[in-house]
Protein backbone atom coordinates (compact mmCIF):
# COMPACT_ATOMS: atom_id res chain seq x y z
CA UNK A 1 0.00 0.00 0.00
CA UNK A 2 2.74 2.17 -1.13
CA UNK A 3 3.49 5.01 -3.72
CA UNK A 4 1.81 4.23 -6.55
CA UNK A 5 3.27 6.30 -9.97
CA UNK A 6 2.63 9.60 -9.42
CA UNK A 7 5.69 12.18 -11.20
CA UNK A 8 7.36 14.33 -8.93
CA UNK A 9 4.24 16.64 -8.64
CA UNK A 10 3.55 14.51 -5.58
CA UNK A 11 3.73 11.73 -3.40
CA UNK A 12 1.24 8.98 -5.23
CA UNK A 13 -0.77 7.33 -2.71
CA UNK A 14 -4.40 7.92 -3.63
CA UNK A 15 -5.50 9.81 -1.42
CA UNK A 16 6.68 24.41 4.72
CA UNK A 17 15.25 28.58 7.66
CA UNK A 18 16.96 28.64 10.39
CA UNK A 19 14.00 28.94 13.20
CA UNK A 20 14.34 29.79 16.71
CA UNK A 21 12.80 28.80 20.01
CA UNK A 22 9.41 26.73 19.95
CA UNK A 23 7.75 25.34 22.84
CA UNK A 24 5.55 22.25 21.96
CA UNK A 25 3.50 23.11 24.69
CA UNK A 26 2.68 26.75 23.83
CA UNK A 27 1.81 26.45 20.51
CA UNK A 28 3.63 29.93 19.73
CA UNK A 29 4.83 30.72 16.73
CA UNK A 30 7.47 32.79 16.40
CA UNK A 31 9.11 35.15 13.43
CA UNK A 32 12.05 33.10 11.84
CA UNK A 33 14.30 34.25 8.42
CA UNK A 34 15.29 31.51 6.06
CA UNK A 35 18.56 30.64 5.50
CA UNK A 36 18.32 32.27 1.94
CA UNK A 37 17.37 35.51 3.94
CA UNK A 38 13.82 35.67 2.93
CA UNK A 39 10.94 35.91 5.62
CA UNK A 40 8.93 33.14 6.23
CA UNK A 41 5.39 33.15 7.37
CA UNK A 42 4.21 31.64 10.73
CA UNK A 43 0.92 30.40 10.79
CA UNK A 44 -1.16 28.27 13.23
CA UNK A 45 -4.36 26.68 11.39
CA UNK A 46 -6.92 24.13 11.61
CA UNK A 47 -6.91 21.36 8.66
CA UNK A 48 -8.91 18.52 7.97
CA UNK A 49 -7.83 14.93 7.56
CA UNK A 50 -8.92 14.36 3.86
CA UNK A 51 -7.03 10.81 3.82
CA UNK A 52 -5.17 8.58 5.33
CA UNK A 53 -3.13 5.34 4.62
CA UNK A 54 -1.56 2.60 6.30
CA UNK A 55 2.32 1.92 4.56
CA UNK A 56 3.11 -0.47 6.74
CA UNK A 57 2.35 -1.89 10.59
CA UNK A 58 4.00 0.97 11.91
CA UNK A 59 3.56 3.74 9.52
CA UNK A 60 0.34 6.35 8.15
CA UNK A 61 0.42 8.87 5.39
CA UNK A 62 -1.94 11.28 6.09
CA UNK A 63 -3.13 13.95 4.19
CA UNK A 64 -4.40 17.19 5.08
CA UNK A 65 -6.24 20.31 3.53
CA UNK A 66 -6.81 23.60 5.48
CA UNK A 67 -10.21 24.45 6.32
CA UNK A 68 -8.84 28.43 5.97
CA UNK A 69 -6.01 30.04 5.14
CA UNK A 70 -2.99 28.15 3.51
CA UNK A 71 0.50 27.35 5.14
CA UNK A 72 3.26 28.62 3.51
CA UNK A 73 6.54 26.21 3.64
CA UNK A 74 9.45 25.36 1.56
CA UNK A 75 10.12 21.81 0.81
CA UNK A 76 11.72 20.11 3.62
CA UNK A 77 10.52 22.22 6.47
CA UNK A 78 8.46 19.81 9.59
CA UNK A 79 5.13 21.63 10.76
CA UNK A 80 3.61 21.10 15.04
CA UNK A 81 0.24 18.45 14.46
CA UNK A 82 -1.88 18.52 18.01
CA UNK A 83 -5.94 18.22 18.17
CA UNK A 84 -7.76 20.76 18.20
CA UNK A 85 -8.97 19.79 21.89
CA UNK A 86 -5.62 20.16 23.40
CA UNK A 87 -5.35 17.03 24.35
CA UNK A 88 -2.95 15.73 22.29
CA UNK A 89 0.80 17.27 23.03
CA UNK A 90 1.82 19.02 19.45
CA UNK A 91 4.72 16.98 17.76
CA UNK A 92 6.85 18.18 14.54
CA UNK A 93 6.14 16.08 11.38
CA UNK A 94 7.82 16.91 8.62
CA UNK A 95 5.82 18.02 5.43
CA UNK A 96 6.43 15.67 2.54
CA UNK A 97 5.45 17.16 -0.22
CA UNK A 98 5.97 20.65 -1.99
CA UNK A 99 3.57 23.55 -1.54
CA UNK A 100 0.77 22.20 -3.76
CA UNK A 101 -2.22 24.18 -5.39
CA UNK A 102 -4.91 24.14 -2.24
CA UNK A 103 -2.07 23.79 0.49
CA UNK A 104 -2.66 20.18 0.85
CA UNK A 105 -0.27 18.57 3.63
CA UNK A 106 1.51 15.13 3.27
CA UNK A 107 2.73 13.58 6.91
CA UNK A 108 3.76 10.60 7.29
CA UNK A 109 4.02 8.83 10.89
CA UNK A 110 5.66 5.75 12.45
CA UNK A 111 3.88 4.65 15.43
CA UNK A 112 6.30 5.20 19.18
CA UNK A 113 5.31 2.50 20.84
CA UNK A 114 3.72 4.63 24.43
CA UNK A 115 3.88 7.40 21.79
CA UNK A 116 0.83 9.99 22.81
CA UNK A 117 0.82 11.83 19.62
CA UNK A 118 1.89 8.81 17.10
CA UNK A 119 -0.45 6.73 18.90
CA UNK A 120 -3.57 9.40 18.33
CA UNK A 121 -2.20 9.48 15.20
CA UNK A 122 -2.56 5.90 14.35
CA UNK A 123 -5.03 4.85 16.28
CA UNK A 124 -7.96 7.49 16.84
CA UNK A 125 -7.36 9.98 13.85
CA UNK A 126 -9.62 9.56 11.10
CA UNK A 127 -10.44 11.07 7.67
CA UNK A 128 -12.62 14.19 8.21
CA UNK A 129 -11.67 15.29 11.90
CA UNK A 130 -9.88 18.07 12.45
CA UNK A 131 -6.61 19.04 13.81
CA UNK A 132 -4.24 22.10 14.38
CA UNK A 133 -1.32 22.82 12.46
CA UNK A 134 1.60 25.40 13.37
CA UNK A 135 4.40 26.60 11.15
CA UNK A 136 6.41 25.80 9.39
CA UNK A 137 9.63 25.16 11.08
CA UNK A 138 13.03 24.32 10.34
CA UNK A 139 15.95 24.93 7.94
CA UNK A 140 16.75 21.70 6.21
CA UNK A 141 15.71 23.51 2.68
CA UNK A 142 17.81 23.38 -0.27
CA UNK A 143 19.73 26.56 0.66
CA UNK A 144 21.51 28.90 -2.25
CA UNK A 145 24.33 27.03 -2.04
CA UNK A 146 22.97 23.42 -3.52
CA UNK A 147 21.68 22.74 -7.19
CA UNK A 148 24.62 20.15 -8.18
CA UNK A 149 24.79 17.00 -7.73
CA UNK A 150 22.89 15.81 -4.59
CA UNK A 151 22.68 13.07 -1.99
CA UNK A 152 20.45 12.45 0.51
CA UNK A 153 20.05 9.60 3.10
CA UNK A 154 17.01 8.86 5.06
CA UNK A 155 16.86 6.46 7.96
CA UNK A 156 13.08 4.87 7.96
CA UNK A 157 10.54 7.88 8.19
CA UNK A 158 13.39 10.53 7.77
CA UNK A 159 12.17 9.79 4.32
CA UNK A 160 8.99 12.17 4.56
CA UNK A 161 11.08 15.63 4.59
CA UNK A 162 13.84 14.16 1.85
CA UNK A 163 10.35 13.17 -0.25
CA UNK A 164 9.37 16.78 -0.30
CA UNK A 165 12.98 18.12 -1.21
CA UNK A 166 13.28 15.13 -4.17
CA UNK A 167 10.05 15.95 -5.32
CA UNK A 168 11.25 19.84 -5.50
CA UNK A 169 14.33 18.46 -6.97
CA UNK A 170 13.21 16.58 -10.07
CA UNK A 171 10.58 19.02 -10.68
CA UNK A 172 13.41 21.33 -11.56
CA UNK A 173 15.26 22.15 -14.65
CA UNK A 174 18.21 20.43 -13.19
CA UNK A 175 20.14 17.65 -14.26
CA UNK A 176 22.87 16.98 -11.95
CA UNK A 177 22.84 13.64 -10.45
CA UNK A 178 20.54 12.71 -7.37
CA UNK A 179 20.74 9.84 -5.39
CA UNK A 180 18.79 8.28 -2.43
CA UNK A 181 19.80 5.69 -0.09
CA UNK A 182 16.84 4.81 2.30
CA UNK A 183 17.53 2.73 5.48
CA UNK A 184 14.95 0.56 6.78
CA UNK A 185 14.87 -2.90 8.78
CA UNK A 186 12.95 -4.63 6.51
CA UNK A 187 11.95 -5.00 2.58
CA UNK A 188 8.26 -3.91 4.57
CA UNK A 189 9.95 -0.79 6.16
CA UNK A 190 11.04 0.15 2.83
CA UNK A 191 7.88 2.74 2.19
CA UNK A 192 7.29 4.60 -1.05
CA UNK A 193 9.16 1.55 -3.06
CA UNK A 194 6.66 2.49 -6.00
CA UNK A 195 7.24 5.75 -6.14
CA UNK A 196 10.57 5.99 -5.90
CA UNK A 197 11.20 3.36 -8.53
CA UNK A 198 9.15 5.38 -10.90
CA UNK A 199 10.68 8.21 -10.49
CA UNK A 200 13.72 6.47 -10.89
CA UNK A 201 12.30 5.19 -14.05
CA UNK A 202 11.24 8.96 -15.39
CA UNK A 203 14.41 10.63 -14.68
CA UNK A 204 18.12 9.46 -15.52
CA UNK A 205 19.46 11.28 -12.98
CA UNK A 206 18.10 10.06 -9.89
CA UNK A 207 19.29 6.95 -8.42
CA UNK A 208 17.33 4.83 -5.43
CA UNK A 209 19.36 2.56 -3.04
CA UNK A 210 17.71 1.12 -0.31
CA UNK A 211 19.69 -1.07 2.77
CA UNK A 212 18.13 -2.99 5.49
CA UNK A 213 19.28 -3.29 9.09
CA UNK A 214 17.35 -6.10 10.62
CA UNK A 215 16.88 -8.58 6.89
CA UNK A 216 18.65 -11.05 4.84
CA UNK A 217 18.79 -10.90 0.78
CA UNK A 218 19.90 -8.75 -1.48
CA UNK A 219 22.52 -6.75 -0.88
CA UNK A 220 23.17 -3.87 0.57
CA UNK A 221 22.37 -4.80 4.16
CA UNK A 222 23.80 -3.41 6.97
CA UNK A 223 23.40 0.06 9.16
CA UNK A 224 24.27 2.70 6.57
CA UNK A 225 26.70 4.91 8.14
CA UNK A 226 29.17 1.65 7.93
CA UNK A 227 27.84 0.88 4.29
CA UNK A 228 28.38 4.41 2.92
CA UNK A 229 32.46 4.14 2.10
CA UNK A 230 31.53 0.61 0.25
CA UNK A 231 28.48 2.50 -1.76
CA UNK A 232 30.01 5.96 -2.41
CA UNK A 233 32.82 7.63 -4.13
CA UNK A 234 34.45 10.90 -3.39
CA UNK A 235 31.39 13.10 -2.34
CA UNK A 236 33.66 16.34 -2.79
CA UNK A 237 31.13 18.14 -4.74
CA UNK A 238 28.39 16.71 -3.39
CA UNK A 239 25.34 17.88 -1.75
CA UNK A 240 23.94 15.89 1.18
CA UNK A 241 20.82 15.93 3.26
CA UNK A 242 20.22 13.38 5.93
CA UNK A 243 17.17 12.58 7.98
CA UNK A 244 16.16 9.98 10.82
CA UNK A 245 16.75 9.49 13.83
CA UNK A 246 19.52 11.44 16.00
CA UNK A 247 22.22 8.62 15.57
CA UNK A 248 21.78 8.11 12.30
CA UNK A 249 22.10 11.50 11.02
CA UNK A 250 24.66 12.04 13.27
CA UNK A 251 26.85 9.11 11.79
CA UNK A 252 25.80 9.78 8.23
CA UNK A 253 27.11 13.48 8.76
CA UNK A 254 30.59 11.92 10.16
CA UNK A 255 31.03 9.46 7.25
CA UNK A 256 29.92 11.98 4.74
CA UNK A 257 32.65 14.16 5.99
CA UNK A 258 35.55 11.51 5.72
CA UNK A 259 34.22 10.99 1.91
CA UNK A 260 35.12 14.64 1.18
CA UNK A 261 32.04 16.35 1.78
CA UNK A 262 32.10 20.15 2.66
CA UNK A 263 31.12 20.86 5.76
CA UNK A 264 28.64 23.45 4.52
CA UNK A 265 26.57 21.03 2.22
CA UNK A 266 25.96 18.74 4.88
CA UNK A 267 22.26 19.35 6.36
CA UNK A 268 20.95 17.26 8.75
CA UNK A 269 17.36 17.08 9.94
CA UNK A 270 17.32 14.72 13.48
CA UNK A 271 14.08 13.66 14.76
CA UNK A 272 14.48 14.36 18.40
CA UNK A 273 11.93 13.63 21.16
CA UNK A 274 10.67 17.42 21.46
CA UNK A 275 11.20 20.21 19.15
CA UNK A 276 14.61 22.26 19.94
CA UNK A 277 15.64 25.54 19.81
CA UNK A 278 17.18 25.18 16.21
CA UNK A 279 15.24 23.80 13.28
CA UNK A 280 17.97 21.80 11.87
CA UNK A 281 21.68 21.96 12.13
CA UNK A 282 24.11 22.58 9.31
CA UNK A 283 27.33 20.68 10.28
C1 LIG B 1 12.14 18.17 13.08
C2 LIG B 1 11.39 16.87 13.37
C3 LIG B 1 10.68 16.26 12.36
C4 LIG B 1 10.02 15.05 12.61
N1 LIG B 1 9.34 14.47 11.59
C5 LIG B 1 8.73 13.29 11.81
C6 LIG B 1 8.03 12.65 10.73
O1 LIG B 1 7.95 13.14 9.60
N2 LIG B 1 7.45 11.47 11.01
C7 LIG B 1 7.50 10.87 12.25
O2 LIG B 1 6.96 9.79 12.42
N3 LIG B 1 8.15 11.47 13.28
C8 LIG B 1 8.74 12.67 13.10
N4 LIG B 1 9.38 13.28 14.14
C9 LIG B 1 9.29 12.67 15.49
C10 LIG B 1 7.98 13.16 16.14
O3 LIG B 1 8.02 14.57 16.35
C11 LIG B 1 7.72 12.54 17.53
O4 LIG B 1 8.89 12.64 18.33
C12 LIG B 1 7.28 11.08 17.43
O5 LIG B 1 6.13 10.95 16.62
C13 LIG B 1 6.94 10.54 18.83
O6 LIG B 1 5.98 11.38 19.42
P1 LIG B 1 4.95 10.76 20.48
O7 LIG B 1 4.15 11.89 21.07
O8 LIG B 1 4.22 9.67 19.86
O9 LIG B 1 5.92 10.12 21.57
P2 LIG B 1 6.20 10.61 23.08
O10 LIG B 1 4.92 10.49 23.84
O11 LIG B 1 6.87 11.98 23.05
O12 LIG B 1 7.26 9.50 23.54
C14 LIG B 1 6.85 8.13 23.76
C15 LIG B 1 8.04 7.19 23.84
O13 LIG B 1 8.71 7.12 22.58
C16 LIG B 1 10.06 7.56 22.71
N5 LIG B 1 10.29 8.43 21.55
C17 LIG B 1 9.53 9.49 21.20
N6 LIG B 1 10.01 10.05 20.07
C18 LIG B 1 11.09 9.34 19.70
C19 LIG B 1 11.99 9.45 18.62
N7 LIG B 1 11.89 10.40 17.67
N8 LIG B 1 12.99 8.54 18.56
C20 LIG B 1 13.12 7.56 19.50
N9 LIG B 1 12.27 7.42 20.55
C21 LIG B 1 11.28 8.29 20.65
C22 LIG B 1 10.12 8.35 24.00
O14 LIG B 1 11.42 8.28 24.59
C23 LIG B 1 9.08 7.63 24.84
O15 LIG B 1 9.64 6.47 25.41
C24 LIG B 1 10.05 14.48 13.91
C25 LIG B 1 10.76 15.12 14.92
C26 LIG B 1 11.41 16.30 14.66
C27 LIG B 1 12.16 16.99 15.78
Amino acid sequence: MEGGGAGPQGIGWDMPPASRAISAGSRQAVDQTSSSGGQLSLDEAPFRVISKLALNRRTVAVRLAPLEAELHFQAGQYVLLADLQGEVEPQSYSVANVARPGGELDLVVTVMPGGQASQWVHQRLAVGDKVQVSGPYGNFVRGSVDGGPTLYLAGGVGLAPILALLEEALSSAQSAPLRLILSARTKADVIFRSQLLGWQARHSNFRFIRTLTRASGEPPLGRLPAQLPQLLGSLAEESVFAAGPEGFVDGCAEAVRQLGASPRRIHTEAFFLEPQPWGGRLV
